[in-house]
C-alpha cells in the first residue's frame, strides 16, 4: 500500500476504535479520551502507520526527516532482514509498543518529541511536505507539526495511552500490506510464512486509487462528526 494509504488507515483505525475504548482500562491505560486525546492519537497512529516501511529506503517515512530517518531505514532494513521482513511482524509491533511506552514512562519531553516526529511523519504521508519545493515544504511541515504537538501540549493532552497507539498503527500497516497483493510475515523470525500473498488488489492501482483512498478520507469526515462534541467546540452564536 502507499504511504498515504497506510497514513490515512492510521487515522481511520483509531477514530473506529476510539469509542470502542472510551471507558476502558487495558494494559494499566485508563481511557479517557478527550477532542485533543483524539487528535493526537490520530497523528500518532497515521505516523506510526508508517514506521513498518522504514526498512524501504524509497518510502515516505524514510525521506521524511533527511538524513536522520535514512540511517535510521538503513538500521532497520539490516537489523530486520530486509524490506517486508521483520519490520512486518507481531514482534515489532510489540516492540516499539513497549519501546514507546518505556520513552512515556522515562521523560515527558521525550514524548513531546516523538509526537512531533509522528505528526510531521504522518502530514509527510497525507500530502504535505510532496511539494516541488521540497525544502520549503519540509520546513512548513515541520513547523506544522510543531505547531500542534505544542497546542496539544498546553491543552494539556494525556499520552498514557502512546505505547499502545504506536502498536496499533503498526498493526494497520500490516492489514493494510495484506489488502494489497504483498504477504507480510507476520510470525517473523519463527515463522516466514508470508499471510494474505497474492491476494487482494495492487499497489497504487486502479482499486486503491479510486477506492480505498476515497473511502478512507470520506470516513475521516464521518468520524469527525461523530467523535468531536460540536456544539462545545464552536463559539456560542
Ligand atoms: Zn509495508
Amino acid at each position: 500500500m502507499m504511504g498515504h494509504s497506510h497514513a490515512l488507515s492510521g487515522v481511520v483505525g483509531w477514530m473506529a476504535v476510539v469509542p470502542l475504548l472510551q471507558g476502558t482500562e487495558i494494559l494499566g491505560v485508563r481511557f479517557d479520551l478527550g477532542s485533543g486525546e483524539i487528535i493526537a492519537g490520530g497523528l500518532v497512529c497515521a505516523g506510526a502507520a508508517l514506521i513498518p516501511d522504514l526498512d524501504h529506503k524509497s518510502a515516505t517515512i524514510t525521506n521524511t526527516y533527511g538524513f536522520v530517518t535514512r540511517t535510521i531505514g538503513a538500521l532497520f532494513n539490516w537489523m530486520f532482514g530486509g524490506h517486508r521482513n521483520g519490520t512486518h511482524s507481531l514482534l515489532f509491533a510489540l516492540l516499539m509498543g513497549v519501546l514507546t511506552q518505556a520513552l512515556a514512562l522515562w521523560s515527558e519531553l521525550a514524548v513531546q518529541v516523538f509526537v512531533f516526529l509522528l505528526a510531521g511523519i504522518a502530514f509527510n504521508g497525507l500530502g504535505f511536505g510532496m511539494d516541488k519545493n521540497k525544502v520549503a515544504a519540509e520546513v512548513i511541515n515541520a513547523l506544522f507539526a510543531a505547531g500542534i504537538t505544542l497546542a496539544l501540549y498546553t491543552a494539556g493532552t494525556d499520552y498514557s495511552w502512546m505505547g499502545l497507539a504506536v502498536a496499533f498503527g503498526c498493526l494497520l500497516h500490516f492489514a493494510g500490506d495484506m489488502a494489497t497483493e504483498m504477504g507480510v510475515p507476520l510470525l517473523w523470525p519463527f515463522w516466514k510464512y508470508r499471510f494474505g500473498q497474492n491476494i487482494g488488489f495492487t499497489t497504487n492501482g486502479k482499486i486503491e486509487r479510486n477506492v480505498v483512498t476515497p473511502v478512507l478520507t470520506v470516513a475521516i469526515i464521518i468520524y469527525a462528526f461523530y467523535l468531536f462534541p460540536w456544539p462545545e467546540l464552536l463559539p456560542e452564536a
